[in-house]
């Protein structure tokens, strides 16, 4: 019989980056670009299938950005697997941002938990106030993943919760 695992993941970020839309495209293959913003958080999940027939099972903690619900992300990055910290390519305080919650995460999740820095818009790119080597030398350094997406063409998306399914332990 196959292995079918689960695995709980939370999404981080500033607002307006991109989380919810990623996940709807992640999930549905659908972008709006009128998205309202979320609330609290909001939960979903999605199932990829691996090589060898393994099904790996994402329970999606999509939170708000906005500093007001700042307190409620450690009851979701808590017992989380693995964490997708994002942030605007056009927006250099995003990146900032986003290492903050991964300084958080380094902290007070886990230790085991897989973590990826996402750069998302790529789409925007004439925009762009991050370079590709500035995110990617910061990743490397801390040992993180590290992708550029665009939750509005799609570039990236598959690939980026695909490469967290095969980092997860496949106990
Ligand atoms: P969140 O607050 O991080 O959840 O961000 P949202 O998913 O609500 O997106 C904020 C805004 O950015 C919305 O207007 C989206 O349509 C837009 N957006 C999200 N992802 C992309 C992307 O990859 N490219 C472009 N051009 N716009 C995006
Ligand atoms: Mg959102």
């Amino acid at each position: 019989m196959s292995k079918q695992l689960q695995f709980k993941l939370v999404l981080l970020g500033e607002s307006a980056v991109g989380k919810s839309s990623l996940v709807l495209r992640f999930v549905k293959d659908q972008f709006d670009d009128y998205r309202e913003s979320t609330i609290g958080a909001a939960f979903l999940t999605q199932t990829v299938s691996l090589e060898d027939g393994t099904t790996v099972k994402f329970e999606i903690w999509d939170t708000a950005g906005q500093e007001r619900y700042k307190s409620l992300a450690p009851m979701y990055y808590r017992s989380a697997a693995c964490a997708i910290c994002v942030y605007d390519i056009t927006q250099s305080a995003s990146l900032e941002k986003a290492k903050s919650w991964i300084r958080e995460l380094q902290r007070q999740a886990d230790p085991s938990i897989v973590i990826a820095l996402c750069g998302n818009k790529a789409d925007l790119s004439a925009r762009r106030q991050v370079s590709q080597e500035e995110a990617q030398k910061f990743a490397e350094e801390e040992g993180l993943m590290w992708c550029e997406t665009s939750a509005k063409t799609g570039e990236g998306v598959n690939e980026i919760f695909d490469r967290i399914a095969h980092k997860l332990p496949q106990v």
